[in-house]
């Protein structure tokens, strides 16, 4: 069992488990929907809320009467959204304003068939810069404390429409898993994630590094094959990230997990905090293998492919 030094994960490294034939379901299961009716293709606005940023050449624009095209992003509020700004009043049964905030659909492109592990460096570059256009707008946005941010790539992974797209919460809350980290990170000597990026780089455990971040298998990887990109430098969140870094970073880890397991579904989700002494963090996860009894009971997950292992995979791709 392995546990995360400063966070308080624990995981199974349990590499014979992984000989079993059917554990992964490998490839395939990113399906693909028809463009005409596809609600996120251009053509089809309308079929969306009105979006309240609209990325195109001339600048960035939020939709009115008539819809804004001609993009090569756009955010708009999710029809279903897990946080609205006006929720019901709150019952004794709830608890009261927890759902307040927003929920945006990020289209990431027109392109119906493209994802960002076949973007070019350009479109890589501009979604990076969407997150960190979103983030900061969202969370100077009063009673807004906590902005996720994240994709999930694949139906098994949680995507419902399967044109490219990600999408950003804003909560009134930091979340309690936030919290216990900040406890962690306010108690120790210097910043953990700093010490963690320093010792990383030079185990088996890199994968790939330039000169703003590095992308390592973590030692305590909770699935197979996940990975995490950090900042070599200190940096709490996208307002402060070195965006076209980053692009490159994102870019290596996707075009490797796509090649190695032939187009994984996954998610990744992005953990920042408006807070000086939080290091931003973005874990990618492959949807490969199923949380079950013993992962839902314990909280304790059992990973088939050592994180070293997973690492040289992905090196040599
Ligand atoms: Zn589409
Ligand atoms: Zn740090």
């Amino acid at each position: 069992m392995r546990r995360h030094y400063f966070l308080d994960e624990y995981t199974i490294i349990a590499a014979e488990r992984g000989k079993r034939p059917s554990d992964f379901k490998h490839g395939g299961t990113v399906e693909r929907s028809n463009p005409k009716t596809c609600p996120f293709c251009p053509g089809n606005e309308d079929r969306t809320p009105p979006a309240v940023a609209v990325y195109t050449d001339d600048g960035v624009f939020a939709d009115g009467e008539e819809r804004v095209k001609g993009w090569w992003a756009r955010s708009f509020p999710n029809l279903y959204p897990a946080a609205t700004p006006s929720p019901g009043t709150p019952t004794k049964e709830w608890v009261a304003d927890f759902a307040r905030g927003y929920h945006e659909v990020i289209v990431e492109s027109p392109d119906h068939e493209g994802n960002p592990s076949s973007f070019s460096r350009r479109d890589l570059h501009r979604l990076v810069s969407v997150y960190r256009d979103r983030y900061i707008r969202r969370i100077s946005e009063s009673g807004v404390e906590y902005v996720s941010v994240f994709k999930n790539w694949g139906r098994v992974a949680g995507a419902s429409l399967s044109h490219t797209h990600s999408q950003l919460i804003a909560l009134p809350v930091v979340p309690p898993a936030l919290k216990v980290e900040m406890d962690a990170i306010t108690s120790a000597p210097r910043c953990p994630y700093c010490s963690f990026v320093e010792r990383e780089a030079s185990t088996e455990r890199l994968i790939f590094e330039n000169e703003k971040f590095v992308l390592i298998a973590p030692f305590s990887s909770m699935v197979p094959y996940e990975t995490w990109i950090l900042p070599k430098d200190h940096v709490s969140d996208l307002g402060g990230i070195d965006s076209r870094g980053l692009a490159e970073v994102l870019g290596e880890a996707l075009r490797r997990l796509d090649q190695l397991l032939s187009g994984p579904p996954y998610n990744y989700m992005i953990r920042q905090l408006p807070d000086r002494r939080y290091h931003i963090n973005i874990k990618i996860q492959p949807a490969i293998s199923i949380m079950a009894g013993f992962e839902k009971n314990t909280g304790i997950f059992i990973n088939t492919v050592p994180p070293e292992e997973a690492a040289r995979q992905l090196r040599e791709v």
